[in-house]
């Protein structure tokens, strides 16, 4: 199968100062397209670092794409390495340097000398046209491989890429395809998971299953790879069926799908509504499930009621039962979910009261202790957790696993 490589050029993404979003986007790319990267090299401007780096990636890849070093300062040397790597001279190009003059005349600008190296491209190489900026992009072909070099920034790269780069990589994929689902599961760890995959989890399988976390959503990515699309995906879908049978409740999603989407979907399509009384969350929950366009169907309130007075006052939370069980119990939990869903007069409503730290714990109840309840009119379920982490991740974790409890709830 082809593989590819690419080349980020420049000093500034070694220094922290820009993060390397061109690898990001042309890996999802190329990906798409069924010439899967095979690595990531990020250089600085010099010609020793980018010339180990062309020779490294040709010798890993059939197809080599670099990013960054095109402009017109002493700094910008990739079409200077470029040439060398291929052993050939850079040639001036006169239809080059005047569409590069009138990219300046047309925004009523002389352009500075040091524009004209823009105009040399490496003999026997192949210009790409760059009609928002004056860097054109470079393709060679050496041996039986493809090479190219487009701007660093980002926007006139993915202008080029799209336009000139992804016709030659199609033709020159021609033969392979790579088809990819994705699954999204919660409610168990990633190993629990694994284990219930069993074989179908294992190395060089084709499909491939590979899985990422991510406060606590663990994604499944389905790649399969055939001689066409059709056949690729044909294959991803069969390990879909087989996933969906081992793993069943625990998929909640594919795609990009959020839990708060697909909660928000099954509201909406039950006609049902929800509120929400947070405490140690902060209104992350609300925000989650607002975070979806049309949200204002199903989600009419949400309060954050982080002191005791806000949930005696606003929830009718009693104050003996905060004094007999605490603000983090599971009898105030259950009681913030039922005064919200009456307040609100919802048809659900969450409640969610814990620990976040990393201050504020104790043996009995320790950072990461949170209670959240799942109010629905003809009961209250209401599950104790203890999540390790800092606080951002104690915070998203409780968000998230109220979300699924909503989630499980509307099955039944
Ligand atoms: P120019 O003609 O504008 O000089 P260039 O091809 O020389 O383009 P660079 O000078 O390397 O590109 O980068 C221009 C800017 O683009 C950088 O300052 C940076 O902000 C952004 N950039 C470069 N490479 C990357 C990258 N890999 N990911 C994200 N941004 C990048």
């Amino acid at each position: 199968m082809k593989k590819a490589c690419i080349i980020s050029v420049g000093n500034e993404l070694l220094n922290g100062h820009t993060v390397d979003t061109n690898a990001a986007y042309l890996s999802g790319e190329l990906f798409s397209t069924g010439i899967p990267v095979g690595g990531v090299y990020t250089v600085g401007d010099d010609i020793v670092s980018i010339l180990r780096a062309m020779n490294l990636a040709a010798g890993d890849a059939d197809v080599v794409l670099m990013t960054g070093g095109l402009g017109p300062t002493d700094d910008d040397i990739t079409r200077q390495v470029f040439a060398k790597f291929l052993g050939r001279e850079l040639e001036f190009h006169e239809e080059l340097f005047e569409k590069i003059e009138d990219f300046f005349v047309r925004r009523s600008l002389k352009m500075p000398e040091k524009n004209r190296i823009q105009a040399y491209i490496p003999a026997g190489a192949k210009a790409i046209a760059n009609d928002v900026g004056t860097a054109p992009g470079i393709m060679a072909g050496l041996k039986d491989k493809l090479f190219f070099a487009m701007p660093g920034v980002p926007f006139e790269m993915k202008k080029m890429f799209k336009e000139s780069v992804l016709p030659e990589l199609e033709r020159f994929g021609q033969g392979q395809a790579v088809a990819v689902k994705k699954l999204r599961c919660f409610g168990a760890g990633e190993s629990t998971i694994a284990e219930m995959m069993g074989d179908m989890m294992m190395r060089g399988r084709n499909p491939l299953i590979n899985c990422t976390v991510s406060y606590g959503v663990i994604t499944l990515h389905i790649i399969a790879e055939a001689e066409d699309k059709a056949k690729a995906l044909k294959m991803a879908e069969d390990d879909e069926r087989r996933l969906r049978g081992i793993l069943g409740e625990l998929i909640y999603g594919t795609g990009e799908q959020s839990l708060g989407e697909v909660v928000g979907q099954e509201l909406a399509r039950q006609h049902k509504t929800i509120a929400t009384a947070e405490s140690c969350t902060g209104g992350l929950l609300a925000k989650l499930i607002t975070d979806i366009p049309g949200a204002s169907k199903y989600f009419l309130q949400g309060l954050v009621t982080y002191s005791n007075s806000a949930k005696i006052k606003e929830l009718g939370v009693s104050a003996e039962l905060i004094e007999k069980y605490g603000a983090v119990s599971e009898e105030v939990s259950a009681s913030m979910a039922g005064g919200v869903r009456k307040t609100a007069g919802t048809d659900f409503a969450i409640g969610i009261t814990g620990i976040a730290g990393p201050d504020g714990g104790s043996e009995e109840k320790p950072v990461g202790l949170v209670y959240i309840s799942v109010d629905c009119g003809r009961g209250c379920e209401t599950r104790r957790f203890i999540f390790s982490g800092d606080r951002e991740f104690i915070r998203f974790r409780a968000a998230q696993t109220a979300l699924n409890m909503v989630r499980l709830r509307l099955k039944t």
